[in-house]
């Protein structure tokens, strides 16, 4: 037989911490909620980024605002106004 001191024991435990944290009472005894009345909502803080491009967290001032002009836009490797960069023909010529 193994010797436990008092302090181990969950009735010394219960006399140390019940000033702090009451008993909980029978659950025979417990007030009756009803549940009807509340919805269980998911919360939209916890709620996953969708994946993707992030968004930009920047904050836009004077300097973001594009001017409107007349001019049309030209593609930056050959100068022809029909298409971008991107999508140009003569890029990889
Ligand atoms: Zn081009």
């Amino acid at each position: 037989m193994t010797y436990v001191n008092q302090v181990y024991k969950i009735e010394y435990m219960s006399n140390v911490w019940r000033h702090v944290f009451p008993l909980i009472p029978d659950e025979r005894k417990w007030l009756f909620v009803s549940l009807a009345p509340f919805k269980l909502l998911p919360d939209r803080e916890l709620h996953r980024k969708p994946k993707g491009r992030p968004c930009s967290t920047r904050i836009c001032n004077n300097m973001d605002i594009r001017e409107v002009t007349n001019q049309q836009r030209l593609c930056g490797w050959c100068r022809n106004p029909s298409h971008i960069t991107r999508s140009c023909p003569n890029r990889n010529s």
